[in-house]
């Protein structure tokens, strides 16, 4: 939380009485370093100033001369670097695009106000901000290099760490997914958005996915041994699809490790359009034969989708996170949930809610009768050696009526 007497904070509206009521509001709350515009082009030029640009601006998206949007566009142009709070008497999903617009543009919007201003929910909005921290999330990501990638892989510089899938019902483990991590020797622990794609666009996919399924099944073989029986998921990417020789090499794999193929998941993004999906077909369709799991990732984004559902032999969907986080709330995000949840449930496909944030998810899922889930809620990705003592810990925080039923039982 910023020091209240000094923040500054600008105010934006065409209305003279809604200046002074969230004017008295913000003082109330103990905010009293305000600036407060009628009009656009008073409030940029304000800004323009050296020294004027303030930290916050709450903003009234319908203004009679230049509306919020125009507005926001100028504070780009101006590299405006302080945070909005979007402030309108127009319905919530107009608002929610607003505040999509805005961040599209990397603004950081602590979020939207519905007229008349509840003092309350403004209050939320401010406690959750912390300008200090706002350069974190911006630092300037290192771009890596397709010779980099190369060395890492050929290094072993590539880990896989494992995130829990657990059943909706009754919180029961059944199985994991792996997500490669990059531990670099000097700039610590890189993500995938780093370096997938860089290995997609150089012809290292194959490289990469050999290294991480090896290690996985490896993994899964040993978690076997340990008397934990875990399916192991292994996202794939469609460039892994392009050679035929693909599903030969996953089988004699999954054989030399002593796994069966009815324990791994293949969880296939389609993150750009794939023209001709004949090649990709024939592989997911004998990879299907052998008994293997196939589970369409990141399901209703990107080019994930209807198409791929009526073409390929899913066994699993995975409902993107972006409509599963606060969907409880959101009306929007509810309808595509269940759309999707019910789409899945006719085609007889198993459903994984991606993206579990907090408790309020984990709850809202719980009503809605999906098969799996796996997010934050109930754990990062972690590297292997971490998950017998977290499924320890998860018992504990199930309720003890499901700890009980659970009791020497993590998977089926
Ligand atoms: P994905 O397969 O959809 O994996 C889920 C991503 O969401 C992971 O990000 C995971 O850490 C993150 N996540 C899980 N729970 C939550 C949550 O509650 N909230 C939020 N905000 N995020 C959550 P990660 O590990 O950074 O991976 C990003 C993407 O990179 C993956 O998305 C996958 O498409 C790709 N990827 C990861 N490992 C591999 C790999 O071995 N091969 C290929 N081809 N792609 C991979
Ligand atoms: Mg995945
Ligand atoms: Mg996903």
């Amino acid at each position: 939380m910023p020091n209240k007497p000094t923040v500054k904070i600008m105010l934006l509206d065409d209305e003279p009485f809604m200046l002074r009521l969230l004017a008295r509001q913000l003082e109330n709350l103990g905010f009293t370093s305000l600036f407060p515009h009628a009009s656009g082009a008073a409030a940029l030029e304000a800004i323009a100033h050296p020294a004027g640009a303030p930290e916050l601006i709450l903003l009234d998206l319908n203004m009679p001369e230049m509306d919020g949007i125009e507005f926001v566009r100028h504070l780009v142009e101006q590299r405006y670097t302080g945070s909005l709070i979007l402030i309108s008497g127009e319905d919530e999903r107009m608002l929610a695009s607003a505040s999509k617009l805005v961040q599209a543009h990397r603004i950081d919007v602590l979020g939207h106000l519905h007229k008349p201003v509840q003092t309350e929910a403004l209050a939320c909005l401010l406690a959750s901000w912390q300008p200090s921290l706002r350069g974190a999330g911006q630092v300037r990501r290192k771009a890596y290099g397709a010779d980099a990638v190369r060395a890492a892989i050929a290094n072993g510089e590539l880990v896989n760490y494992y995130q829990p899938k657990v059943v909706v019902g009754d919180g029961r483990v059944v199985g994991v997914e792996t997500l490669v991590r990059w531990r670099h020797p000097t700039d610590g622990l890189v993500y995938p958005d780093q370096f997938i794609a860089v290995a997609e666009a150089n012809g290292l996919i194959d490289d990469l996915t050999h290294a991480v399924l090896r290690e996985a099944l490896a993994q899964s073989r040993r978690w076997a041994d340990a008397g934990l029986p875990l399916k192991v998921a292994i996202n794939v990417s469609m460039d892994n699809l392009r050679s035929l020789d693909f599903a030969d090499f996953v089988s004699r794999e999954a054989a030399s490790a002593g796994v069966s193929p009815a324990d791994i998941v293949l969880e296939v993004t389609e993150s750009r359009l794939m023209t001709d999906l004949r090649v990709p077909l024939e592989i997911l369709t004998r990879l299907r034969l052998r008994r293997f799991r196939l589970s369409i990732d990141d399901f209703g984004t990107g080019h994930s989708s209807l198409v791929q559902l009526r073409d390929i032999p899913f066994d699993e969907l995975k409902i993107d996170r972006s409509f599963v986080h606060h969907a409880y709330a959101d009306p929007t995000l509810r309808a595509i949930f269940e759309a999707n949840l019910s789409l899945a449930r006719q085609l007889g496909i198993e459903v994984v809610a991606e993206g579990v944030e907090d408790d309020a998810d984990w709850n809202f899922l719980r009503e809605t009768g999906c098969d799996m889930t796996q997010g934050y809620f109930i754990a990062r990705p972690m590297p292997a050696p971490d998950l017998p003592g977290w499924i320890d810990t998860w018992r504990t925080r199930l309720s003890p009526r499901t700890a009980t039923e659970l009791a020497g039982a993590i998977a089926p």
